[in-house]
């Protein structure tokens, strides 16, 4: 029973977090792309277990719901990531050309963003 509970009240926050991640990226998301206006399908929130986010060659972009307790550079930065891979799907001296006209210091957010691990 007690376990049972415990694992209710997770799932609740996780539903809860996962809104409040939503939110945020939409809104990040709008913000950035009067500049980029790029075209992507649908924004998928998830439990990932790996990754910050990622871009489908369908045009969906998904993040780590994880991301709200990032630092506000962090997350801008991995909005304006999965943005510019609509445009470039690499890592490629285009796809950083793209991402620095937003993140001027995107190496700062990429190397910051590694040490972190998600659990
Ligand atoms: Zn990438």
């Amino acid at each position: 029973m007690r376990r049972r509970r415990r694992v209710q009240r997770g799932r609740k926050d996780y539903l809860l977090k996962r809104e409040e991640a939503r939110a945020l990226v939409h809104e990040r998301l709008e913000y950035f792309n009067k500049i980029y206006q790029f075209k992507y399908q649908k924004v998928f929130i998830k439990n990932l277990r790996s990754r910050w986010g990622s871009c489908s060659k369908k045009g969906n972009l998904n993040f780590n719901y994880r991301i709200i307790y990032l630092p506000e550079e962090l997350i801008d930065y991995l909005i304006v990531h999965e943005l510019c891979h609509l445009k470039e799907f690499n890592h490629g001296p285009k796809f950083w050309a793209l991402v620095e006209q937003t993140i001027q210091n995107y190496k700062n957010s990429r190397l910051a963003l590694r040490k972190i691990h998600i659990k």
